[in-house]
């Protein structure tokens, strides 16, 4: 194969933004993917017509929408509307998700409606990276002070993040998350899959060449300077920069001498997020009110995102449903916890069934921001010239998708900008020389 500037390992989305961004910048690049079809995690599939994402997606007014709009990339789909309920001692019970709400839900005191009414006003103006060093709990605890709303709060951050570890996580991060929230979310038509395509797309137009269905077994080097990606079929890609946009105990495995490079410690102090995922379509809603569910004492949500996208030729409501996962999980449990969320939320669901897809536990992200952390990962792997990181766990403050691509956006940034940049780790201390 002839030599590019840049190959990038991972065609999901944060190695498609990532191509993207070097081949504008002129550099011959390719993406290396092991399955056949690119997108990773943000795949659809469709069944029986209907379109399912890997569990329920929604993308946030943040990062990557600002990150698609200035490449261009179309997005077709809508904001949902945010009236929903709360799922309380097995009742469903309308939340607060704006002013007129606020004032008619019985859930909360008068007090408790005081204190959400003017936390709707602050967290818009909020600088949420004063809360980066204190954790979710700390913050709630610290800040609000009626139980149910503390209650209504660790919900809505754990759907925007997907994060049951109110004692791990880092505030600011998922209250930024929220804030973006605030300005609505989309459901994309035909799912994720459409924005994968329309990724692809615009990487051929900048000329980005691809290879699927070849798994990257080895990053070679010579004298800690990328010189070559080797695949499973032997191929050699000649290369002086690789974007790893894997998860990160597979980099590590990439890369000789990992052990000795900043590889390490980011592999080490990962966190993965998982989630149980159910998928239906149903001919028609049973309960047509019941679209958009939070659970307040337990760790479940619902949608149905047929309200605002696109998501089946024939007319089908898609319902996404998530269990929250935290380290100990029972998968026969979770699903029917998510099972006794459409029982109480649609009931007759059964009948109405014309597709299912249940994921029992399927990696959200490969980290998030939590008090473990010692460092935040990449852009580049300082030990080895031309080695750089990108996906959702090469977080610097964003969430899920946002950190994919700002992640990406990073890593092309910093490899144009100091290209022969190299560091050492001194004392713990990481020294760009
Ligand atoms: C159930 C679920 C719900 C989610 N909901 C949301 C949401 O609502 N909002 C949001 O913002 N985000 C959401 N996310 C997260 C979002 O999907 C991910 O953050 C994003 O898709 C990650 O993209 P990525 O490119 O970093 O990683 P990936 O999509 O995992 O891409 C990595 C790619 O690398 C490839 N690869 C790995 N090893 C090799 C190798 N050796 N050789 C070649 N290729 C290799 C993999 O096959 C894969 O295609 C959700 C994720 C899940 C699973």
């Amino acid at each position: 194969m002839g030599k590019y500037d840049v190959a990038i390992v991972g065609g999901g989305i944060a190695g498609l933004i990532a191509s993207i961004y070097a081949a504008k910048a002129g550099k011959k690049t390719i993406v290396l993917e092991q399955q056949k079809q690119l997108g990773g995690r943000a795949i659809t599939q469709r069944k029986n017509g209907a379109y399912f994402d890997l569990g329920g997606h929604a993308l946030y007014k943040g990062d990557a929408v600002q990150i698609l709009q200035e490449l261009n990339v179309e997005l077709a789909g809508k904001e949902p509307s945010s009236d929903a309920f709360g799922i309380w001692k097995n009742q469903l019970i309308p939340l607060p998700m704006n002013f007129m709400s606020l004032l008619t839900t019985p859930l909360f005191s008068f007090r408790g409606k005081r204190e959400i009414g003017s936390w709707l006003v602050k967290l818009r103006k909020l600088d949420t990276s004063q809360y980066n060093q204190m954790s979710v709990r700390d913050w709630i605890e610290g800040h609000l002070k009626d139980p149910m709303v503390r209650n209504f709060f660790y919900s809505l951050l754990r759907t925007a993040s997907y994060v049951v570890a109110p004692d791990l996580q880092a505030a600011g991060p998922v209250l930024r998350q929220l804030k973006h929230s605030m300005n609505g979310v989309l459901y994309l038509d035909k799912g994720w899959g459409a924005l994968v395509k329309e990724l692809r797309n615009k990487a051929e137009e900048f000329g980005v060449g691809f290879m699927t269905g070849n798994r990257v077994t080895e990053i070679e080097t010579k004298d800690r300077r990328v010189e070559a990606v080797k695949c499973a079929d032997g191929t050699r890609v000649y290369t002086d920069h690789v974007i790893l946009t894997t998860a990160p105990e597979i980099a590590y495995k990439l890369v000789p001498y990992a052990d000795q490079t900043s590889l390490q410690v980011w592999k080490d102090q990962a966190i993965p997020i998982t989630a149980a995922c159910l998928s239906i379509a149903l001919r028609r809603l049973p309960k047509p009110k019941n679209q958009f569910i939070y659970g307040l004492d337990q760790a479940v949500f619902l949608s149905n995102q047929s309200r605002a996208a696109h998501l089946s030729d024939n007319g089908d409501q898609v319902v996404q449903l998530i269990k929250y996962q935290g380290t100990h999980t029972n998968v026969k449990i979770d699903e029917q916890d998510l099972e006794q969320t459409l029982d109480l939320a649609q009931p007759g669901w059964r009948e109405k069934l014309v597709a299912r897809q249940f994921l029992p536990r399927i990696v959200v992200t490969h980290d998030f921001m939590h008090m473990k952390r010692t460092v935040n990962p990449g852009p580049h792997v300082p030990e080895i010239k031309g080695l750089y990181v990108a996906g959702d766990w090469v977080t610097h403050g964003e969430l899920l998708v946002d950190a994919a691509a700002a992640s990406a956006k990073r890593a092309v940034e910093h490899l144009i900008a100091y290209p022969n940049q190299e560091g050492v780790f001194v004392g713990g201390h990481r020294v760009v020389v």
